[in-house]
């Protein structure tokens, strides 16, 4: 997810150095990014409002939805919970289990049968062993500390640069990390989006009315992935250049 964090280091950053004009249009790029994040969030926000009230008469709830899709894909060992929480669906591939939310969970709406379908997708990946998605796996250790600690080793960075350089360019890698990780996390969510929707067509769960809004609740999801993903490409791009600017 976009994280404003990123956004208020830059602006901080940005007030104290903007010498050069390369670093004053990296600046505007990152408010630019930050602006379009939000608007991406409340169009997801009001897209999945909406269709989580397009009820599918007859149809199957989120909870129905999914533990059909794991045993279509010959999927046993999957269980479905209910958790807490709003858009805080996910698949845990460490303890198998597809999380959704009560409003997913118990509804049968369109919203929820593509949220269900979509996360039973990253079961359906993890089951195949989907390169991204182990790569994305591997990757989470060093992403969770590097993501916590990577802002506060930049700055004691920086201001130590005549010193030792070598720990701004740690703070720069561990950054780099996280941006890494954001670029994989794409074709995994594209893809898990992917089999969701073909699965919710061959099984005819929804009607192609239903179908196309699935598709377009989930379009709107993937886009705060991507603008997530630019966000931290962005501020990656900045901080390298404030460190050169320092030399
Ligand atoms: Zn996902």
């Amino acid at each position: 997810m976009f994280s404003l964090n990123v956004l208020y280091f830059s602006i901080i950053f940005a007030a104290q150095t903007s010498k050069s004009e390369i670093m004053n249009v990296n600046w505007i790029l990152i408010i630019v990014i930050g602006v379009v994040g939000m608007l991406v969030q409340w169009k997801l926000k009001s897209v999945f409002a909406k269709f989580s009230k397009v009820l599918s008469p007859g149809g199957l709830t989120g909870a129905q939805i999914a533990q059909k899709m794991l045993n279509d894909n010959g999927i046993y060992d999957v269980q479905v919970t209910c958790i807490k929480g709003q858009l805080t669906d996910h698949y845990d591939p460490t303890k198998k289990t597809v999380n959704l939310s009560e409003d997913v969970y118990r509804s049968n709406s369109v919203s929820a049968a593509a949220v269900a379908a979509h996360e039973c997708g990253h079961a359906v990946q993890h089951k195949e062993g989907y390169a991204p998605l182990r790569m994305r796996s591997a990757l989470v250790p060093a992403v969770s500390i590097s993501s916590k600690l990577s802002m506060i080793v930049i700055i004691i960075g920086l201001l130590i640069m005549n010193v030792f350089p070598a720990l701004f360019w740690l703070g720069i890698a561990m950054f780099a990390m996280v941006f890494l990780f954001s670029v994989i996390t794409l074709p995994v969510e594209f893809n898990a989006s992917r089999r969701a929707l073909a699965w919710l067509q061959s099984s005819t769960s929804l009607s192609e009315k239903e179908i196309s809004g699935a598709r377009e609740a989930l379009n709107w999801a993937a886009g705060t992935y991507v603008v997530a993903a630019l966000s931290s490409l962005a501020s990656l791009v900045y901080y390298i250049g404030l460190g050169s600017n320092r030399k």
